[in-house]
């Protein structure tokens, strides 16, 4: 299901354009527009989930697509080190009200909160 009102849902149904990375049944991968690093992409599933708190044993599958995405593009662009980030919630830094999991590459990155920014 899609919701008319959502930025990714347009970009998914191709109604606002995008730079497309990967697309099967269940996912959609794009560039993000603001990228914080050479590799930034965007994984989303092809249904308006608005966030991590709604994976349920009825979506989990999108979420297992989307692991199984990441894997191949990885193999495909020779990614030998990549990180993977979910935002939930405004506080953690979510911006657009669908699912979506980064995928950040091609820079030597450190960890803690503000390791990324
Ligand atoms: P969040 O902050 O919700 O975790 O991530 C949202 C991401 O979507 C941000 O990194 C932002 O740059 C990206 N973004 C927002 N609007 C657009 C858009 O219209 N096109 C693309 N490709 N990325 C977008
Ligand atoms: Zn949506």
């Amino acid at each position: 299901m899609m919701n008319q009102d959502c930025l990714f849902c347009k970009i998914i149904a191709g109604k606002i354009p995008s730079a497309k990375v990967y697309e099967d049944e269940l996912v959609y991968a794009f560039k993000d527009i603001t990228p914080i690093a050479p590799v930034h992409y965007l994984f989303v599933p092809k249904t308006h989930i608005c966030c991590a708190k709604k994976i349920n044993a009825e979506n989990s599958n999108y979420i297992a697509s989307i692991f199984e995405a990441i894997a191949k593009v990885a193999e495909n662009e020779n990614l030998d080190s990549y990180r993977v980030i979910n935002n939930c919630g405004e506080d953690a830094g979510q911006s657009v009200m669908h699912l979506h999991f980064h995928m950040v590459a091609g820079k030597k990155m450190g960890w803690g909160e503000q390791s990324l920014g």
